[in-house]
């Protein structure tokens, strides 16, 4: 019997454990994860405005197909050039194609002030027990002014601010204070949503819902004492409660050889083909990847196909498509719908759209698990709804 090829993935996220599914026929694969739990990082806005824990983690194990190995355990080191990974425990392994997928490192510490900001009000970027404090101050705030600024633009889901403030929107309407409370959103962007098109989408939204939104402020220092946020721009912000995105750096793990990572660790990798530099045997995608346009699942999902073709043999390239789902409360939503050579549809908000985030989130867990069943439903939902083609629809 021919002895398959070892091919490693760190991390079992959304990008790694579709990958791990894709290949386990035609290889060794082995999932090093350091957390016997996948988190499904949408959730943490649904906890963060609605209490809803319902779908936030799975065991991984579940989630993956016979045949592929998974090790509970830190990655602490990678080395390209020697084709080994180093774990927690010192041990090494050895492949014959590894792709990295350990997804963001959220930094509270590179914004001064944010990691007290964060234990009084909490954030959804970070941590579940984070999400639980905006839903106990989204639930407690009678007056007063509540903002969300981003702190870094390369956030995970570039709609997710918006989706934060717009939902906010809903619990205060909902409880009947909405009129005494002023909502702020703080972006670094010279517009509301940094993509233009997409702008003319959501800025009429957020007038309709009278929130305020100012721009040019990139979130810097945070006085919790005074409460006020002081802006890289030099402008002062203040809040009676308020949420600033966190800065997301590239993964904790000494990758060689140096080059191989930016200054915020990040892998560079190409942004068509996800190989490390001239590694043809090293990928990196998802959100550790500089080849990721957008942090998102469906980002991450669509490079691990084209890594799983790849290595089959296939020349099969990355487009950019980016597909987010926005909900905007009420029972609306819309979608970012872009590729690398057409900007973001201005897709109206309703509420079919709603319907299809929702539908997204409950389909998750089997998408991971059988990538075979749900590719040919996905290559015709990503190609009936290719930008080029929204584009004549939504002029
Ligand atoms: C609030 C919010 C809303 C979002 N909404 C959407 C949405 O609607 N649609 C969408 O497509 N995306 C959304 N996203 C983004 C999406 O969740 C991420 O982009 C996606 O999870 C990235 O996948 P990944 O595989 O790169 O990383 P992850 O899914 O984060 O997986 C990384 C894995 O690596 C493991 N790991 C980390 N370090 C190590 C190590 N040293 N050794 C071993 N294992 C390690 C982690 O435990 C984790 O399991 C949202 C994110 C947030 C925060």
């Amino acid at each position: 019997m021919i002895e398959k090829e070892k091919f490693l993935i760190v991390g079992g996220g959304s990008g790694g454990a579709i990958l791990a599914n894709s290949l386990a026929k035609e290889f060794d694969v082995t999932v090093i994860n350091d957390s016997p739990n996948h988190y499904y990082w949408p959730q943490l806005l649904q906890i963060a405005f609605r209490n809803d824990y319902s779908n936030l983690y799975r065991p991984l194990s579940s989630l993956l197909v016979k045949g592929v190995n998974l090790i509970i355990d830190s990655v602490k080191k990678i080395d390209l050039q020697e084709r080994s990974i180093t774990l927690s425990t010192n041990k090494k392994l050895s492949y014959d194609y590894i792709a990295i997928a350990p997804g963001v490192t959220i930094d509270h510490k590179s914004i001064e002030g944010n990691e007290k900001l964060v234990n009084q009000f909490g954030d959804f970027h970070s941590t579940p027990e984070n999400a639980s404090k905006v839903f106990n101050i989204v639930n407690s705030m009678k007056k007063g002014t509540f903002v969300i600024s981003v702190g870094d633009p390369y956030h995970r889901c570039p709609p997710s601010p918006y989706e934060g403030i717009l939902l906010a929107d809903e619990v205060f309407r909902l409880r009947g204070v909405r009129e005494n409370i002023n909502m702020v959103l703080a972006v670094p962007y010279p517009r509301a949503y940094p993509a233009e098109t997409f702008n003319e989408v959501l800025e009429p939204i957020l007038k309709e819902r009278g929130i305020n939104v100012m721009t040019f402020f990139t979130a810097d220092k945070i006085d919790t004492d005074n409460k006020k946020i002081t802006s890289l721009e030099g402008e002062e912000l203040s809040y009676d409660a308020a949420i600033v995105v966190p800065v997301h750096k590239g993964p904790k793990i000494e990758i060689k050889p140096e080059d191989s990572v930016n200054q915020d660790g990040f892998i560079n990798a190409d942004k068509l083909t996800n190989q490390i530099l001239s590694y043809d045997d090293a990928f990196a995608i998802g959100d550790a990847s500089t080849s990721t346009n957008a942090k998102t699942g469906v980002t991450a999902h669509l490079q691990a196909k084209v890594v799983a073709k790849r290595v089959l043999g296939l020349d099969a390239k990355n487009t950019g498509r980016t597909n987010c789902p926005t909900e905007i409360g009420f029972q609306k939503g819309t979608f970012v719908i872009s590729d690398y050579n057409h900007p973001a549809v201005k897709v109206p908000a309703n509420t079919i759209n709603f319907i299809m985030k929702r539908l997204f989130a409950d389909v998750y867990w089997d998408v991971i698990k059988h990538p075979e069943f749900w590719d040919p439903i996905f290559d015709v939902y990503f190609e009936r709804t290719e930008p080029e083609v929204l584009w004549r629809i939504f002029k």
